[in-house]
């Protein structure tokens, strides 16, 4: 720190006190982690300096032979570690790897058969004309992907993300009634969507998805799968999802972020089956800027980490943890969405404590434990101020909690939500976005968060 310090100070101690923070505090944000001193270390070195566009053995820049090593050594791990035919280890983050995904998924449907049946050109030498063809056909497509309420991401066809507009966007979600996945909506939905890309996957499902049955879906309406494992990475990784609920042998391409329970840089990564690859290998400079070499780096080393029966044993205790710790709400009184969960993450309805997501989130961050607002399924307050307050356990149980200590953090949840109550706007109406939290019981919460 002190050779950061000498040049800017200020970036200095905010490194200084985001240690501290991160040490002082539980870090329940289901999608992060703490990546290891190996990783961590391999990202800050000579490799940042490099150019290096293109790929392994095809590079548009000289001296790359060393980036060349490590983007093999990266998608060597890849590929032994999740059984895929293919891995691209190179975008930059979750949103890119999707973006990577999606130009494939649009370029082997429609270009590639455009190009050899309808001018039987190279993409270089189209005319204007051909162009205005391909783009209609390009422009025309549709993606069904998971809710945003039901736990879906914003790549995943939602109006704030470019995936929004470029595809005709629809969604399928979950029963009102159980929260859990309905796949016989899914199957009416693409039989009546003939969407060309189905999107699994979710950032805030508590449950596991059955890629099986959604791969079968997928073929009875010609679309191909893609799996967003984005936040269960790890677990795959760590063999607690297998058969149906490991989505490598049943999508077409899966992509995920490198970063949440995997516990490498932060980064993005795709999976494919061999038809995909051609057109996956065009990401940089498709829709990817120079790859970052450093980051390719660190994350051969986080997927070699992840290769050992440690991380096994790891993957396996984030499970145990979540359900510790829903439990421990559970019989605490929470209302928990699917009653459950089956994952690393627990979404619990904060709205039976009288508050709105917004107010939960700031007053458990007031007492030390960092969380994020979400929505619920079918949310009245919106995805701003949401119902609910997603919980995860990749960071706490890299931490070495086990499952006594969740029940203590479902504890300090709980008494934190059950001593917050709405605050108010200056004319007195109730606010969604202020709370009231009993500053006692904070600084205790607080104090126990610490020494947890
Ligand atoms: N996909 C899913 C399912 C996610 O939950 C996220 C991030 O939260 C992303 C993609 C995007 O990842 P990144 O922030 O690295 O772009």
């Amino acid at each position: 720190l002190d050779v950061i310090r000498s040049v800017e100070p200020r970036v200095a101690d905010a490194i200084g006190q985001e240690l501290a923070d991160q040490r002082e505090s539980l870090k329940l944000i289901a999608s992060e982690n703490y990546a290891s001193p190996a990783v961590l270390l391999t990202m800050g070195n000579w490799f940042s300096d490099k150019y290096a566009e293109g790929t392994i053995g095809r590079r548009f820049y000289a001296g790359c032979r060393n980036v060349d090593t490590v983007e093999s050594v990266a998608a060597e791990h890849a590929k032994a570690l999740f059984g895929a035919p293919h891995a691209y280890v190179q975008p930059h983050s979750g949103i890119d790897a999707n973006l990577v995904a999606f130009w494939a998924i649009l370029a082997a449907k429609i270009e590639a058969p455009f190009l050899t049946e309808h001018t039987a050109k190279h993409v270089n030498d189209l005319s204007e004309e051909d162009w205005a063809v391909l783009r209609r056909a390009l422009g025309d497509q549709r993606m069904l992907g998971m809710s945003l309420d039901a736990g879906g991401h914003l790549t995943h066809g939602f109006r704030p993300n470019i995936s929004g507009k470029m595809f005709e966007q629809r969604s399928y979600g979950t029963d009102h009634q159980t929260g859990l996945l309905d796949y016989d909506a899914l199957r009416s939905a693409a039989r009546e969507f003939r969407p060309l890309i189905i999107v699994a996957g979710y950032s805030a499902y508590p449950r596991l998805v059955n890629f099986r049955l959604v791969r079968e879906i997928a073929d009875e309406v010609g679309a191909t799968l893609m799996v967003d494992m984005a936040h269960f990475a790890g677990l795959v990784a760590g063999k607690v999802l297998t058969g149906d609920f490991d989505p490598v042998p049943h999508a077409q391409i899966v992509t995920t972020t490198t970063h949440k329970s995997l516990r490498g840089p932060r980064g993005g990564m795709v999976l494919c089956q061999p038809e995909l690859a051609e057109q996956v290998d065009r990401g940089c400079p498709m829709v990817l800027g120079g790859p970052l070499p450093h980051v390719m780096a660190a994350k051969a080393v986080a997927l070699a980490e992840a290769r050992t029966p440690d991380f096994q044993n790891y993957a396996q205790r984030i499970v145990d943890n979540s359900r510790a710790l829903a439990e421990g709400l559970l019989k605490r009184g929470a209302t928990l969405v699917t009653g459950g969960t089956d994952n690393h993450l627990v979404l619990i309805d904060v709205s039976s404590y009288g508050i709105t997501g917004r107010q939960a989130e700031a007053a458990l961050l007031d007492s030390g434990v960092v969380t994020n607002r979400n929505s619920v399924p079918q949310d009245p307050n919106g995805a701003w101020y949401t119902s609910g307050v997603r919980i995860g356990t990749p960071a706490l149980t890299t931490r070495g909690l086990g499952t006594a200590e969740m029940d203590e953090v479902a504890a300090l949840i709980h008494t934190v939500l059950d001593a917050t109550t709405q605050g108010t706007t200056k004319s007195g109406a109730p606010s969604k976005a202020t709370h009231v939290l009993d500053a006692k019981v904070s600084e205790s919460v607080a104090t126990q968060a610490a020494e947890l």
